[in-house]
């Protein structure tokens, strides 16, 4: 039994980048250039016997006036409409439009959510980071929120193991 898990988010937050170190693999392109993901890249993390395979989605954002944009937003959506497990990407210090679209996405879908707070390298003040987490958390009923930084590998097995353990 495979479960499906898609990794969706605003662009820029460290999808591409999460699920190569997921992998341990560069297998989607990452970026500080935003929709550098334009298609859903598939990955397939296997332990003992279970399996999850991991949809790579282009960033969902608000700006629909160019059909590319058009597109990749049709695809992160119906990623999320599929799936069984959604990992919801953010950013540990800003909260944007962009970010409350794929949320309200991910309410429609009524499909469970983990919250993956990424980029805590970037929070200067540690003790800023509960308080936010606690924020987060308030605006829906995640299955759980995990901060981590995708670029250290910080909290990484942390989301294996929820992959993995949480279809
Ligand atoms: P995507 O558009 O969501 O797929 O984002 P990418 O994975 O392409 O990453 C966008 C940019 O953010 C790249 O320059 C990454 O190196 C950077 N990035 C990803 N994760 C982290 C992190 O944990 N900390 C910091 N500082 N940068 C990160
Ligand atoms: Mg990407």
């Amino acid at each position: 039994y495979a479960g499906l898990i898609a990794i969706v988010g605003r662009p820029n937050v460290g999808k591409s980048t999460l699920l190569n170190a997921l992998l341990g693999q560069k297998i989607s392109i990452t970026s500080k250039k935003p929709q550098t993901t334009r298609h859903r890249i598939l990955g397939i993390l296997t332990e003992e016997n279970r399996q999850a395979v991991l949809v790579d989605t282009p960033g969902l954002h608000t700006e629909e006036k160019r059909a590319i944009n058009r597109l990749m937003n049709r695809a992160a959506s119906s990623s999320i409409a599929e799936v069984e497990l959604i990992m919801f990407l953010v950013e540990g210090t800003h909260w944007t439009q962009d970010d409350e679209l794929v949320l309200s996405k991910v309410r429609q879908s009524g499909t469970p959510c983990i919250l993956v707070v990424n980029k805590t390298d970037n929070i200067p003040d540690k003790d800023e980071l509960l308080p936010h987490l606690q924020k987060l958390g308030a605006m829906h009923d995640f299955r759980d929120i995990v901060p981590i930084c995708a670029t250290k590998g910080h909290g990484v097995d942390t989301i294996r193991q929820l992959c993995l353990t949480s279809l």
